[in-house]
């Protein structure tokens, strides 16, 4: 390897110690997921740079060879450094390690935003004249990518209910099938699709398996270990979690993630160096907010299913939920996020909407905020009622996601609020 030169302290070759080094535990022992969660990616083999404690953001859209000698190294791997700012920069490769160790992953791709992250998994791991299988809840961003686009890439779409297995494999017997791709839970009803059943019957008929479990964060679903191929994340919501960045995330088998990145690397998707430091920052307490979005949301869940001006609540960790079995077995928390109908229509939902002091109007998930939103207004406006009807979203349905603040200053709220509706 070529002489770094200069400065031992600033020299990109002078890394830190692996934790698992300094411990002497042993490498192959995976961390707990808290412990992982600050210091993965972060730990082991980083640049160091002024000794600082954090990965600093580095500012720059290119980087620098010493002689040819040394980019002939890194072309062929035997020295480690950037090449250019589109294929990544120090911070969101610290991103990419520390997703990849959360989600039991081969590799990271982390990129602009979670939508970025579905169409270029879709279009760079689905052929022309191939054929995927989605579920019909779904976030509406997504369903018209593979609807209104794919097509006219020649990909046909399978729609079947989230936990319908004869029309999976129906769809599999019937199509060259390359990939199953839900939410899991989905958006907004908190559908769970059996990750075990349904990967078993995918991967017999050579189909992967895609889960978006941005709803669930590594913490409460490990996609990969049920059995799915790769995990997606807007990694906007719960990862960055504080309502201040836009990001996407794909990990899991290493030949995928390739595909994808290499695709990735001509779209110019990059996540820029401050964003993923804020989405850096955001996992470091992601266990800690978890947790208390967890309880919250299942404590809001329980009360609002006794008030007797709600109509119904989904969500997955009540017993009334679908798939409130498939989610116990699979999830070891059930989010943040907590759906319900209001009595009443659309006007006696606005009533409640417009009355709530606490939470934020507004779109998106995740963040230690509480934020509040009737998909029927929010994302589906522009359909109108029949086609709303159509795709099963109600007028008087609420998404909550419910942020860290005090669960009982959420509830006083969420009563008053209720008092207003007829
Ligand atoms: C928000 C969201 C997306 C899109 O992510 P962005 O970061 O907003 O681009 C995709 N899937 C799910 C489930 C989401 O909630």
């Amino acid at each position: 390897m070529p002489d770094s030169g200069g400065d031992s302290k600033l020299a990109a070759k002078d890394v830190e110690a692996s934790l698992a080094h300094q411990n002497g535990a042993p490498k192959q022992q995976p961390a707990k997921l808290s412990t992982t969660a600050v210091h993965g990616g972060e730990r082991g083999g980083r640049p160091r740079v002024a000794d600082a404690l954090t990965t600093p953001i580095v500012q720059t859209s290119t980087y620098h060879f010493r002689n040819t000698a040394e980019l002939i190294d890194y072309n062929e791997g035997r020295f480690e450094s950037y090449e250019y700012g589109r294929y990544g920069n120090p911070t969101s490769q610290a991103c990419e390690a520390k997703i990849k160790e959360l989600e039991g992953a081969e590799d990271c791709l982390v990129s602009a935003s979670g939508m970025n992250a579905v169409t270029s998994m879709l279009l760079s791991l689905v052929p022309s004249g191939g054929h995927i299988v989605t579920t019909s809840d779904c976030y509406w961003r997504t369903r018209q990518f593979m609807q209104n686009f794919l097509p006219k890439m020649n990909v046909g779409v399978s729609v079947i209910k989230p936990n319908d297995l004869e029309a999976l494999q129906q769809a599999l017997d019937s199509h060259n099938v390359t990939l199953f791709f839900s939410e899991s839970p989905t958006n907004p009803y908190l559908r769970c699709v059996d990750i075990p059943a349904i990967s078993r019957i995918c991967h017999a008929k050579g189909a992967a398996v895609c889960i978006d479990s941005t709803f669930a964060t590594p913490m409460n679903q490990q996609a990969l270990a049920l059995g799915a191929d790769l995990v997606l994340h807007s990694a906007t919501k719960y990862l960055a979690g504080h309502n201040d960045v836009l990001a996407g995330a794909l990990a899991g088998r290493k030949d995928l993630v390739a595909k994808v990145r290499e695709f990735h690397h001509i779209m110019g998707g990059v996540v820029d160096p401050h964003a993923a430091y804020l989405l850096l920052r955001g996992i470091k307490t992601l266990q800690l907010r978890v947790e208390r979005h967890n309880a919250s949301a299942m404590e809001i869940a329980r009360r609002l299913e006794a008030h007797p001006k709600i109509d119904r609540v989904w969500y997955p960790g009540l017993a009334s939920h679908p798939d409130h079995s498939i989610a116990k077995s699979q999830m070891s928390g059930f989010g943040g996020v907590v759906s319900f109908e209001v009595r009443g229509g659309l006007n006696e939902c606005i009533s409640f909407i417009d009355n709530v002091k606490l939470p934020y109007i507004a779109p998106s998930l995740g963040g230690v905020e509480s934020l509040i939103e009737m998909p029927a207004v929010q994302s589906y406006w522009g359909f109108g009622p029949e086609k709303r009807a159509q795709i099963g979203i109600k007028e008087n349905l609420v998404r909550f996601s419910i942020g860290i603040e005090d669960v009982e200053d959420i509830w006083e709220d969420l009563v008053q609020a209720l008092e207003h509706v007829p």
